[in-house]
């Protein structure tokens, strides 16, 4: 037996990467990849639908199914490439929007602690290494 080929993984192109990075805060409720959806399923509207479809991050799926007005139901499924890229921008987004290193924003207020230190998850930092 051969051994089998490992799949490529396909990364997002240049343009698709620029886009997604650009708008991926109005597609914040895109579906999970593998999953079938219509432009009804999500909150950033058919024109929105439309941009996705044109950069290739969604792909059309035929099912043969038709609606009440005899046209074929549109369905999409979101690929697993720009699904991954969305999370990554979401994640890295989340992490420049906190105070701290760890991603979080509240504040402790601590006596005798050098250092400021995080209300959540109580790590201590030195003043240099939050965000001001
Ligand atoms: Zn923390």
């Amino acid at each position: 037996m051969t051994t089998e080929k490992t799949k490529q993984y396909t990364e997002l192109s240049r343009s698709q990467a620029g886009w997604l990075k650009g708008h991926f805060r109005e597609i914040t409720d895109l579906p999970k990849p593998g999953k079938k959806w219509t432009a009804r399923d999500v909150d950033f509207g058919r024109e929105m639908v439309l941009k996705l479809r044109q950069k290739e991050l969604i792909e059309r799926v035929y099912d043969g199914t038709r609606s009440s007005d005899g046209r074929s139901n549109k369905f999409y499924r979101t690929t697993k490439e720009a699904y991954e890229a969305l999370e990554r921008y979401k994640r890295k987004a989340e992490r420049s929007d906190s105070f701290f290193p760890c991603g979080h924003s509240a504040i402790l207020n601590e006596r005798g602690v050098d250092g400021i230190t995080c209300g959540e998850c109580g790590k201590v930092y030195d003043k240099s290494e939050v965000s001001a």
